[in-house]
This record gives structure tokens, sequence and C-alpha cells, in this order.
């Protein structure tokens, strides 16, 4: 998000360099496209580029206009910056849930299509593709494209056409009854709408090891790391997974790491990673790949100091101060459970010919759920939550278009009652 702050005179982080409190910041404002200066300070240190830091609790964050925020969360500079208002309507044609490529798509259609449309988004917009250092594969790129700056520009041309974001604000569908779907924020705030879209994602898998919670931020990261790749250099990093994403995460932290290892449980990347990025690995003379392997341990202080690995049931314990884990995830749908709409084991929301009789014993319309129309009728489904989606930037953005078709179609049916 680039409108709020003033470019000319970026807004500072001052932090001490391995904190998890400012990796969340880093973290959320490259995400956003927000131009910062880090300023890491040693711990202790009294000073740093003419701010007295006596008696603050660190980070600071230092806004364009000079006022300091203390030891803020991202929803607290998002707030700061102007971007976190409640919703301006309390009724739209649409409510789409997640500001990822599907629901920017969906916005962007939707809105230009002439329907009232909210965004709500819990957290930076762009969703995975925001963690994604290079797109290299999505038409019209041919240079590639970074993810955070496609969001950019798909969140500027999603408000062009009017449509509304409401950002930092978790939120989900509560009750649909015909043509209202009701939906509370977590500020509390309660909006309607005639049909839903959720494009809620999926969210990073952690590797399930003990103490692994306490490093996140601190020498553990879920997904590419990009706000982190510069404070890799001169170091061995490591990065866990197999595919597209663990592969764009080790190409980017190659350009500045000294070293990268990739921990791969399988025996080859060339089932799960695109051909085009396998050939740039295997080119890259910093990076080693390490088939049949594991990390089954974290250990460390208060930053992650220490990994191991299980290669092939030999264990061995390596120093490593940065590990990227990017092995893949888990539908953002717990909301689900209280509601009629129905998931598949994996708890992926079912659309359309994949729901079964059985998932459909409340459907109270004469027709067939359309292709991305969840078991409730009006709310549909697009991008990595729906089960059996194809997991990539095109294939969301498609299901975001394509939804909007779908859901003129449901409202058309109910002006017609
Ligand atoms: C590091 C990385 C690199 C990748 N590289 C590529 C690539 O090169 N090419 C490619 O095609 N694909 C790539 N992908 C995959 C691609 O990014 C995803 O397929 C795509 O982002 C899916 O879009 P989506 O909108 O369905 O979901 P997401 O991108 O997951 O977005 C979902 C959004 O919903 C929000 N949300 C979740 N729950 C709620 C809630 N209850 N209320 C409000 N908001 C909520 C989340 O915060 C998130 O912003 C990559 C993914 C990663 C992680």
């Amino acid at each position: 998000m680039t409108e709020a702050p003033d470019q000319r005179s970026p807004l500072r982080l001052i932090a001490d360099a391995d904190g998890p409190q400012a990796f969340a910041l880093r973290d959320y404002l490259t995400r956003s496209e927000v131009p910062f200066l880090p300023i890491m300070v040693p711990r202790g240190a009294a000073a740093a580029a003419g701010i007295d830091l006596t008696g603050r609790r660190l980070p600071l964050v230092v806004l364009p206009e000079g006022a300091v925020l203390e030891d803020p969360n991202p929803e607290q500079v998002a707030a700061a910056l102007g971007w976190v208002k409640p919703p301006a309507q309390s009724t739209y044609d649409l409510i789409i849930y997640g500001a990822g490529p599907a629901g920017l798509s969906a916005a962007v259609y939707a809105a230009s299509e002439g329907l009232s449309v909210a965004v709500v988004e819990r957290d930076a917009v762009g969703g995975q593709a925001g963690f994604s250092s290079l797109i290299e594969n999505y038409l019209g790129f041919p240079g590639g494209i970074s993810g955070a700056e496609l969001a950019e520009r798909a969140r500027r041309q999603a408000l062009s056409f009017g449509a509304e974001l409401i950002v930092m604000r978790y939120g989900i569908a509560r009750t649909f009854r015909d043509h209202d779907v009701r939906a509370r924020l977590a500020d509390g705030s309660e909006i309607h709408a005639r049909a839903a879209l959720c494009a809620t994602g999926v969210q990073w898998r952690r590797l399930g090891l003990d103490g692994e919670q306490g490093f996140r931020g601190a020498g553990i990261y879920y997904g590419a790391g990009i706000s982190e790749a510069s404070a890799c250099i001169g170091q061995h990093v490591y990065v866990v997974g197999g595919a597209n994403s663990a592969g764009q995460a080790a190409m980017n932290l190659a350009a500045h790491a000294a070293h990268v290892t990739v921990v791969v449980r399988g025996p080859s990347l060339s089932s799960t990673m695109s051909a085009y990025l396998l050939d740039r690995l295997a080119a890259q003379s910093n990076v080693t790949i390490l088939v049949h392997s594991r990390v089954v341990a974290v250990d460390g202080d208060e930053h992650l100091r220490e990994i191991t690995l299980d290669q092939a049931g030999r264990t061995t314990r390596v120093p490593a101060t940065h590990l990227f884990v990017c092995i893949g995830g888990a539908p953002n749908t717990e909301w689900a459970a209280t509601t009629d709409v129905q998931l598949d084991s994996r708890g992926f929301l079912l659309t359309g010919v994949d729901l079964a009789s059985d998932d459909l014993q409340k459907w109270p319309l004469d027709r067939s759920p359309y292709y991305l129309e969840t078991s409730v009728p009006g709310i549909f489904a697009a991008g990595d939550v729906r089960a059996n989606s194809v997991k990539r930037v095109a294939s969301a953005v498609g299901e975001g278009a394509m939804a909007v078709t779908l859901i003129h179609r449901y409202l058309a049916e109910g002006a017609q009652r």
C-alpha cells in the first residue's frame, strides 16, 4: 500500500536485529509495499540515527511526519498510516473474504461490473502472493513481478473501480439466509451482503517441532522470507520444502547468503517443482539440495542457533540462524465448522460438482450449485481455499473472475423471486 505514507521521507523502523516483533513489522511493511528505512541497533544501544532511545521500548516506528510508535504491532502501524477504517456502508451486493489474488480479482471484476463490494482482509493485501519474491509464470510479465507489487497494482485497480477494502479485520460470514449474508468483523461491526465469496486461501504449515513457535521471526520464517533476505549476507541458511515456493525462496536467498541448503523429504524435486526453477537451482553454485532429509529439531536462545537434520536416518546437528519453512499450507476455513458450508477431509471448501449428494442435504434450491458455489446458496469460493483448485496465482485470479459471473446469476435469481 503506498498511498498513505509520503514516499519522499520514508518511514523508519528502529529495532534489534534479532527481535521477532521487528520481523513482524518488516514482513508486514515489505508485503504492503511501504518504503521504509530499517535501522538495526545492537541490543542495549542508546541512540540511533539521532533518535533518543532512552526509556523507549523497541522496536520503534517513526512515521514520515515524525510521530513515533513504540513497540507497535502491524495493525497499529496500519492504523497510524490511515488504512484501518470501519466499513463505509452497512449493506453491500458482495462481500469478499481475503485480499489475495482470488479476492482482488473478484473485487476488480465485481466493482467494474457495478456491484457494491467490500473486501475484508485480516492481514496485508496480497495473500500468499505477497510472500513471493518473483512470480515468473504469471501471464504478461516476461521479466517476472514481485508478488507484493502485483498485489499493490491489483489493490489500486480494485479501488479505482469503487471496491472498498477493509484491512486488518478478521471476518467471515456468520449467517446466510435468503440473500442476506451477515458478517461480523473482529472489531464488532456487522455488515450485510446479498452474496459472499470466500477467498481466504491457505496459511503456512508449521514443522510441528518442540520450541518452533518461540523462534518464529527469530530465526524461523514461514514462506520465502523476502524481508529477511538482506539479513542473510554471509550466512549459511536452510530452506525446507520441495515445491515452487521453496525454490523461489532458495533462489532469492542465494543472492545474499553465502550458502543455501534446501532440505527435501522426497527423493528429488522433479515432481514437485517447475522445471525452470529446478534448472536455476541446479546452476546456482551456492545452493545444495539434500534429498531424503528432514529438520527434526531446532535449538537456540532468544534466536535460532542450531537445527538437527535427519538424512535418511542419520542425524546431524548443524549451526543455523535462518530457517525458511515452505511446506505448503492448510486452508483458512476454521470458521466453517459452525455453518452448513461443507468441507473436504482436509478442510478445503467443496463447491459445484465436487459436492456429493450427502453434502447437499440442506440445499434448498431446484438447481444444482454453480461450479464455484458452496453447499449454501450464494456463498461462493475461489482460489487456494477451494477443494481441488490449482494452487497458482493465475488460477486464483481466473476463479475470482469466474465467481463474479456466477454471482451475477445468483443475484438475478433473487431479483426474479
Ligand atoms: C512464497 C510463494 C511463492 C509463490 N510463487 C508462485 C508463483 O511463482 N506462481 C504462481 O502461480 N503461484 C505462486 N504461489 C502460489 C500463489 O501465491 C497462490 O496460489 C495464490 O496466492 C492463491 O491466492 P488466493 O487468493 O486463493 O489465496 P491467498 O493468496 O492465500 O490469500 C488469502 C487471503 O485471505 C486472507 N484471510 C484468510 N482468512 C481470512 C478471514 N477470516 N478474514 C479475512 N481475511 C482472511 C489471508 O490473510 C490472505 O491475504 C506462491 C506462493 C508462495 C507462498
